[in-house]
This record gives structure tokens, sequence and C-alpha cells, in this order.
């Protein structure tokens, strides 16, 4: 059985390319019938923030990955959070120790600097392994533990990025546990996969570096090396440079509060980086599973790019209504009305996401676009003399077309058909283009940019509302003109 895992530090911030490594093991788990690990890697207290592993957990069920062992489910590899694995990690540091391939480090950090600034003065790469004492002490909690590297010419497949191969220069004697008596990322995670066999390690492209450590230690403890999968950077917008804070990337709990939809941000992060050949770019989770392949992971850097996943978002949106109704889909709508519409019936709630989800980029939207769905609109007259439709109309006539407006709508059953026709009849009587009246008709009960289909609008706001709006506005246009 495939064991995939993903193993997050819970220092507070969840990124973009966090839980891409998140998606693409439990992927390659679930298309396998394996099972997918959550693993908490938290090892580095000066780090650490409250908070963060709930944070963690949250995110990953709010993305419907859900993990089969791993904190909260259990397994038979519990605990799931280093910092309580302690034990094992001394367990398997004395293996190392036994068979001499480990050693206690009581060199001072001042000693260190001063090996350091000996290696740059003369001009050569600074390994600790060149200064290796010759009779180290015997190792006890509060010395850090280090490796004994063999360095020698690696050679290992990473899924991703091909054939790899690194010489004796960039292996050291790394630290294995540290003078805390917790055990290092380096040498933790290994013994961690081979506890819980994990067969497959997916991460981010920057623990590259360090793999050929990493397949020295494997080498000394016995161990099978998992497969291995490099994830190229995600880059800021422009390309050329990873994604930063400062590119406006946020965490992924910033963008659900933001109002994208989980299936969207999976569909977009699974697609960074990665396609299945064709030119699919809405997938869903089942998708996702069928389809993925670690072979077609790109090896260079994804750009991010917001536009996009606010598009695939839209796209989710129309397409969750069409499959859900509109019911359901309401409920993912709860957090994102403006306060004013608190004081209305859910079933006129509806009645408005009816008419506007399909314009929607972001749940959030729903904030500005529907406002005066309401409350009533403060009149901004500019919005209608300013038009570039209307702007030719003098005032009289402005305010004389919305009367004729208002009387012809004042006899019609209110209801979006007998709307739809009395609007189309009023562009034939009054010889106007739609773009001239319905956009003054529109302007005047929403004052909004966008709003939905204007009989649709009308039908929501129902009768009284609309007209007493557009009498308003009559109002304002004549006090405006005088
Ligand atoms: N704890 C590491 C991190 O958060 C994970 C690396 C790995 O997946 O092995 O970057």
């Amino acid at each position: 059985m495939i064991k995939t895992r993903f193993a997050p530090s819970p220092t507070g911030y969840i990124h973009i390319g966090n839980v891409r490594s998140a998606i693409y093991p439990y992927l390659i788990a679930k298309q396998n019938n394996g099972k997918f690990i959550l693993r908490i890697e938290d090892t580095d207290q000066a780090r650490y923030v409250e908070g963060a592993t709930e944070l963690i957990e949250s995110t990953l069920k709010w993305l419907g990955l859900d993990w089969d062992e791993g904190p909260i489910v259990g397994g038979p590899n519990a605990p799931y959070f280093q910092s309580k694995r302690k034990a094992i990690y001394h367990a398997w540091a004395q293996k190392l120790i036994d068979i001499g391939r480990a050693y206690a480090d009581d060199t001072s950090s001042e000693q260190i600097q001063a090996y350091r600034d000996q290696c740059s003065a003369e001009k050569v790469p600074y390994l600790y392994r060149n200064f290796r004492p010759e009779n180290p002490p015997a190792w006890h909690e509060g010395l850090p533990l280090r490796f004994k590297a063999d360095p020698k010419p690696r050679h290992w497949h990473d899924e991703v990025m091909g054939n790899l191969e690194a010489g004796p220069e960039v292996q050291d004697d790394i630290i294995l546990i540290k003078a805390d008596g917790l055990p290092t990322y380096n040498f933790a995670h290994i013994v961690d996969d081979a506890e819980m066999d994990v067969d497959w390690v997916c991460r981010g492209v920057e623990y590259l570096a360090s793999v050929p450590n990493y397949l020295a230690l494997y080498e000394a403890l016995g161990l099978k090396v998992p497969k291995l999968a490099s994830l190229p950077h995600i880059l800021g917008p422009t390309g050329g440079k990873k994604l930063g804070k400062r590119d406006g990337a946020k965490s992924v709990n910033e963008y659900r509060k933001d109002g994208i939809l989980p299936e969207a941000m999976l569909n977009y992060l699974a697609c960074l980086g990665w396609n299945d050949g064709t030119e699919q770019e809405i997938y869903t989770q089942t998708e996702l599973i069928e389809k993925f392949s670690v072979n077609r992971i790109q090896t260079s850097g994804a750009r991010f790019d917001e536009t996009k996943l606010l598009w695939q978002n839209g796209q989710w949106i129309r397409r969750l209504v069409d499959e859900e109704g509109i019911d359901k889909f309401y409920l993912r709508t709860t957090d994102f009305w403006p306060d004013s519409a608190q004081a209305y019936p859910e079933t006129y709630r509806k009645q408005v996401l009816s008419i506007i989800y399909d314009r929607l980029k972001t749940l959030a939207d729903l904030r500005a676009m529907t406002e005066y769905f309401f409350t009533d609109p403060e009149i901004d007259l500019d919005l209608i003399v300013k038009n570039k439709f209307l702007k030719k109309i003098s005032e009289e006539d402005l305010s004389d077309l919305l009367q004729k407006a208002a009387a012809a709508l004042e006899k019609v059953t209110w209801n979006e058909t007998t709307l739809q026709e009395t609007l189309n009849n009023l562009l034939t009587q009054l010889d106007k283009k739609p773009a001239e009246l319905f956009s003054l008709i529109r302007i005047s009960i929403s004052y909004a940019p966008f709003s939905p289909a204007l009989h649709q609008t009308l039908a929501t706001l129902g009768k009284e509302r609309s007209l007493a709006r557009i009498r308003q506005t009559v109002t304002a246009i004549e006090n405006d003109n005088q």
C-alpha cells in the first residue's frame, strides 16, 4: 500500500506553496488507494506559533484533503507530532552512535565561527567534517549529535527533476539532534518516513540541495530511499523570483475569507505547475485523482496568477450553483452578505443570489454587489449624467424618460416575464436603445456600477421599492435642473 505524507511546520502561515505540497501527495495516495499521512514537524520551538496546527488542520479539511493518519484521527504510528517522538529519534540516533556513524559535538560556537573564518580567509568552502574532532566526548542530552558523513559521488532519481548527481563537496557532518534534545528536520523526517512506511516524499525544491546528505543517512541506517519529488518554486506574478508576501500572496486562509471556494483553490493550486497535457482548466477533486501524474509536473517555477484564480473561482461558483442548486449553494455564502442583508429573510437573499451569482468572482463580491438590494442607495446623479450612453441626453429628457417608464411599469403585474416584455415595448415606444433606457433605469434603482439583468433586478426589488427609487431619481434630476 502506497503511503504519502504532508509534513508541515506549525509556523502560523500556510501559504500557497505549502498547500501544493499537500495536494500532490494526497492525489498520489488516493489514486493508488493508499494512505495520506499528516505529520506535524514542530521541533523548531523558536518558530512555533500557537494555533498553527489547528490552522493547518482546518485548511486541509476545508480543501477536502482528509488525512488517513495523523493528528485527531490517530494511526499506527501515533503520535504524529515530532515534538512528542523524542524517544524514537534518540533510539535511531543510538543506532548510528553504535555503528560509529554519529558523534557528540562539544565544539563551542566561537570555535565554529573561527573555523568558518579560517575557510573564508583560505577561500575554501566551510565543511564541518574537515574539523571533525578526533576524540569526541560520549553523547548525552544537552550536546548536539552529528552525523559522520561518508562523502562520495551520489546519484539519484527525482520524480520531478529527473536523474541527478552531486559530489562529496556538498556532504557534511550534519546535526542530527540539537542541544535541546530535539532532532533537526534533516534527521527527524528520515526517521519518521521510515517508521511510518512513507513511499513518497513530495516537498519544495528548497530541500533538493540537502538530498546528498539524506542519501548518506538512508545508507548508514540501511533504509530504502523513498521516491523523492521536488516541487518547483511558485514564482511571483512577474516570474523571476519566488512568490513572497510582498507580491500580495495571501495565506490560504485569507483567500478563504475573501470568498474563494475550496474547489477552486484546490483546482488552481493543483494546476500551478502541472497539467495533464490537455487544455482542461477546471478539475474536480475526483478528476484530479484520476488524471494527476508526477511526471507532468513542470521543473521550472510556476507563476502565481491571481487573475486566473479569480476566473476559476467564478467558474466554480457557476458550476456549483448548477450542480447544487441555489438553496444548497446559499449555505456557502452566509458569511459574505452585507450587514444590511441580515434584516431580510433567507428567501429574499436566495432570490438575490439567484440573479447575481453568475457575476461573482468571489463570494465576498456579494458585499459590494448586493448592497442596494437591502438598503436604498444614495442618489449620485453623476452616475447618470456622466454615463457614456446618457450624457448626450438632456436632464429634461432623462426625467421625462424615467417618468414614462415609471408610468408603464406601474401597470405591470410584477414578475420577470411581464417586466421584460414591458421594458422591451418601452424601447420602441420611447425610441431608445437598451444601452440608454435600461442603463438609466438600472442606475436609478441601484446606483451601482453593475447589476443583474434589469427585469430581474426590478422583479427582485419589488414594485413599490423600484418605483419609489425611480421617482426619487426624477425628483433629484428636476431639482438639479432648476
Ligand atoms: N517541515 C517541512 C516544511 O514545513 C516539510 C518538508 C518535508 O515535507 O519534508 O517545510
